[in-house]
């Protein structure tokens, strides 16, 4: 007994709402009957969205477009969801991945228990990948919230003092994942935050802000929702959705729709890899949305492009040994830092390759990218093999300026030069091989299968064309690491307007 004595002496002695554990089930019931506890909602307004993963460089926000319809449907019970918006370029500056946006486009988001798509047309188009996010998306609306919080059997609230505030934070585990909420004052959700696996952030942050509360018909429904995703070191918020929501309504008669035959049957595509010889000791390595070129020097191999994930990452090293399997992968070209493009380094610099890429990475990758924090969603090989205590230096990299860079062993030369004066990335590199006249983009000009329609000449494809001329380069072949592989004449007849 006396021992204890000292401890609640001390306890007394603190500010009461400096840190106190709250009794959970109060907390969710004040919340609940000041939000209402609707069975489903729907709302509706305007505001943007932006492209995650896609900005013009590491220090930008991710690029916005206006969305000049939105609207979402949730029935808590079904465990469904269906936002449509429409969006368009506005007056957003037309930098990064996905600008400018050509005309309208219409959007519609999908989820039900467990499976997401989207339509195109009248068609339902699996996407297993969006499935985790949609669904927890569910339970980090404000109503959705409180539900899954009194459903979970590890809930806690905290009560804090937060910027001079009194803010309950409660958290709970749901499917796999700990979702954290701020209930503030008046008993209102105004924020919800988990982390959701992603390929260049890892545990990446996901983060709802609800604020402006108004009364819709007896339920309260924030007026503005700003979204977050991605990681505060380098920019901080990384913005990806802000709604002014001008309508809402509770307990709505149609519900989003089932999940159709076709997206339950849905896996995950298999990750397929196949290559063929260029020139000697060039292959193009490809079978997916994304290829890679691996280069075959005296010593070692390099590899333009390590796109998507670990996955791809490793099934494309493994076919690269089958082909060299005598030397080590000693470098990776990056084109650029997007997602898509850049997802699947983490595997190279496991294997102590050199990341190529350009200067402007630098800070976001070392930081970031190739932090040695824990990956806890979706562990990767860099995360586990934790190098850092390594004798030489991992991450290394060979940084690109505006001069560019050449790879050589004396006998081989790859030349790579950044690409100035483009929207779609300020980071974008292209790799040359001047003595096979092979040129290497992305997202810049994809080579189209031979005999099918011309495609329409884009910014970056006047772009690339520019930069072949101000750096006197002699093409013959373009390989994309989308589309295939195309001749320069081809590539000029389109850019000429022939
Ligand atoms: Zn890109
Ligand atoms: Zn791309």
């Amino acid at each position: 007994m006396r021992r204890t004595l000292p401890l609640i002496a001390a306890l007394a002695a603190l500010p009461a709402a400096l840190a106190a554990a709250q009794d959970i089930e109060s907390v969710l019931l004040a919340a609940g009957e000041a939000m209402g506890n609707p069975s489903s909602i729907e709302y509706s307004g305007t505001g943007w969205v932006a492209n995650v993963g896609q900005s013009h460089t590491p220090a930008d926000d991710w690029p916005r477009f206006e969305v000049t319809a939105y609207s979402r449907t949730i029935d808590y019970d079904a465990k469904s969801s269906k936002e449509i918006h429409t969006r368009r370029q506005g007056d957003y500056p037309a930098l990064g991945g996905g600008a400018p946006l050509l005309g309208e486009q219409e959007r519609i988001l999908l989820t039900s228990g467990g499976h997401a798509w989207t339509m195109r047309g009248s068609d339902a188009v699996p996407q297993p990948a969006a499935a985790t996010v949609r669904q927890l998306d569910i339970w980090m609306s404000p109503h959705g919230f409180l539900r899954a919080a009194a459903d979970a059997d590890d809930a806690t609230a905290v009560t804090l003092m937060l910027e001079g505030r009194e803010l309950t934070i409660v958290s709970f585990t749901a499917m796999g994942h700990r979702l954290n909420g701020t209930i503030n004052e008046d008993n209102l959700v105004e924020r919800t935050l988990t982390w959701v696996a992603n390929p260049v952030f890892g545990d990446m942050i996901y983060d709802h802000r609800y604020t402006g509360y108004q009364d819709f018909g007896g339920v309260m429904f924030p007026t503005v929702i700003h979204s977050h995703q991605g990681d505060p070191r380098i920019n901080p918020g990384h913005n990806s959705m802000e709604i002014t929501v001008t309508a809402a309504a509770a307990d709505v008669e149609t519900a989003p729709p089932a999940a159709p035959d076709n997206v339950r049957d849905a896996t995950a595509p298999p990750v397929v890899v196949r290559s063929t010889q260029m020139a000697s000791g060039v292959w193009r390595i490809y079978g997916g949305s994304h290829h890679s070129v691996a280069v075959e020097f005296a010593d070692f191999v390099a590899v333009v492009e390590a796109p998507q994930n670990e996955a791809r990452s490793l099934a494309v090293i493994a076919e690269i040994r089958r082909r060299v399997p005598d030397k080590p992968i000693r470098y990776v070209i990056n084109t650029h830092h997007h997602a898509d493009h850049a997802g699947g380094l983490r595997t190279y610099v496991a294997q102590s390759a050199t990341v190529i890429t350009h200067e402007a990475n630098h800070a976001f990758y070392d930081d970031v990218f190739f932090h040695p924090g824990t990956r806890a969603l979706e562990p990767d090989l860099l995360s586990g093999r934790m190098p850092w205590f390594a004798p030489n230096r991992i991450p290394a990299y060979e940084l690109v300026g505006d001069d560019g860079h050449t790879l050589t062993d004396g006998e081989r030369v790859m030349n790579i030069h950044p690409v100035l004066r483009l929207g779609h990335a300020g980071t974008m590199l292209i790799a040359h091989l001047p003595a096979e006249r092979i040129l290497i983009n992305a997202d810049l000009y994809s080579p189209p299968a031979p005999g099918s329609d011309p495609p329409p000449v884009t910014a970056g494809m006047r772009s690339l064309a520019q930069n072949i001329e101000q750096l006197d380069l002699d093409v013959a072949r373009h390989v994309g690491i989308h589309g295939l592989v195309g001749s320069h004449v081809d590539f000029m007849r389109l850019i000429n307007g022939e």
